[in-house]
């Protein structure tokens, strides 16, 4: 068979899978075998083990807050360490493989340091790896924005390089290899009962990241669902069968397939601000112009024409915001800007919702009855979201979880 005939296969490997010498053999010996099989094989690999969190506290231990570009700069070397690494280990096997980081690889991205998204896919450079017989290993979470710098991807941002690169490749299939044997009906960390869960729609599985599930990042889940590539969420531990996410037609799924738990939470609560038109135009407008995500928003009903506007951000956005909101605050004549980053986000989620009543009612019951006190609610067709105290997060996930019978 001629090489440029056979079918891609994008294999990403988690910081776990890359952590050490041990693991970076196993992780190459699952490449080889993929190639040997027949298969042209690109590779993404995350930074090893924790090594994106040990560059972020060195930035802090120097500033606060630091320069995104410098950030982006120094994260990105993370992934770039585990490249090589890997490369010089499928090499051993006697298979040729090339490194490339982001950049060489065409990904470009725009421009919000430490958030980028990517914007399109030049590869010709892993085409050229590919057609030589190569392995062509790409460090994942990085590209290049319009301005020729260095820019991240968001955490987790590897598994979206991974599915980016293979709907730009036509691959058919984009396996990710991690810690843990699949998607579970929720953290395996938090509830040990958790189970595995065979087959998961893009929608779910969106929500599921979407909501805090860290096994996948979100925007990898849009770009699959977008360009339909099918994922396989496996261990790179043993070869058996993971979670696959497809499309949802002709998938049975329960009314609830799993439970979210998202503690990098923080509320924030403009107080006594006038009840006139424009003025969530005015906070909103200048939160996103920083770039700073709003999640779940809730304004009060007004009494003598003022009102609440309470939001969330990711705590890693606190700072940020609130130095945002202090002139707002001022402008609009407000009384305080109230915040409070000891809150968690606990969801369920399944597309079933979408035709069974009483779902939220039972897990409003279920907090009622363990005393856990709901902050703020939001709600989609397939999502029942709730903000709650973070020292009554863990209780109240395993509560859930085995209320919707989803335990073993
Ligand atoms: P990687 O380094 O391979 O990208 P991550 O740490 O980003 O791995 O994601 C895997 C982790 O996600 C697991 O160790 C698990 O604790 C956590 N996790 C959270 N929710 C879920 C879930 N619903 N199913 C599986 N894992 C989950
Ligand atoms: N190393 C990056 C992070 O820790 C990207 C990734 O692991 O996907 O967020
Ligand atoms: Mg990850």
């Amino acid at each position: 068979m001629k090489e440029a005939k056979k079918s891609i296969v994008v294999m990403k490997f988690g910081g776990s899978s890359v952590k050490d010498v041990v693991c970076l053999k196993r992780a190459a010996s699952r490449v080889v075998s993929t190639k040997k099989a027949g298969h042209r094989v690109v590779v993404v690999v995350s930074a090893p083990g924790d090594m994106t969190d040990e560059l972020i506290e060195r930035a802090h231990a120097i500033t606060d807050n630091p320069d995104g570009r410098e950030l982006d700069m120094l994260m990105a070397t993370g992934e770039q360490i585990s490249i090589a690494l890997l490369c010089l280990s499928i090499k051993t096997f006697g298979i040729d493989a090339i490194s490339l980081t982001g950049p060489q690889a065409g990904i470009w991205a725009t421009d919000v340091h430490t958030k980028a998204r990517i914007t399109k896919i030049f590869p010709h450079k892993v085409v050229k790896g590919l057609n030589t017989g190569k392995v062509v290993v790409v460090a994942g979470f990085q590209g290049l924005n319009p301005d020729e710098e260095i820019v991240t991807l968001g955490r987790g941002g590897s598994d979206l390089t991974a599915v980016a690169l293979a709907a730009a490749l036509n691959s058919e299939v984009c396996d990710i290899y991690t810690d843990v044997d699949g998607v579970y009906t929720t953290d395996p960390r938090i509830v040990p009962d958790a189970q595995k869960i065979n087959q998961i729609s893009y929608d779910a599985m969106l929500e599921l990241a979407g909501a805090g599930s860290q096994v996948m990042q979100a925007r990898s889940i849009e770009v699959a669902k977008k360009f339909g590539v099918k994922i396989h969420v496996k261990t790179s531990l043993k070869n058996k069968p993971g979670t696959r996410i497809m499309d949802e037609k002709g998938m049975e799924e329960p009314v609830v397939s799993g439970v979210a738990y998202d503690k990098n939470e923080a509320r924030l609560s403009v107080r006594d601000v006038p009840d006139q038109p424009g003025v969530a135009a005015k906070i909103f407008s200048a939160l996103a112009k920083e770039s700073v995500n709003v999640d779940m928003i809730i304004q009060s009903t007004a009494q003598n024409g003022l009102n609440e506007i309470s939001f969330t951000v990711s705590r890693q956005d606190l700072k940020k915001a609130l130095s945002v909101l202090e002139p707002i605050r001022h402008k609009l004549g407000a009384k305080e800007v109230f915040f409070d980053d000891r809150v968690a986000k606990l969801s369920i989620i399944g597309v079933g919702m979408r035709s069974h009543s009483g779902v939220a009612a039972k897990m409003f019951s279920v907090l009622a009855d363990a005393g856990i006190n709901i902050e703020m609610i939001s709600t989609s067709e397939i999502k029942v979201a709730c903000v709650i105290k973070e020292s009554e997060g863990q209780k109240a996930v395993k509560l859930v979880h085995k209320a919707f019978g989803l335990g073993k």
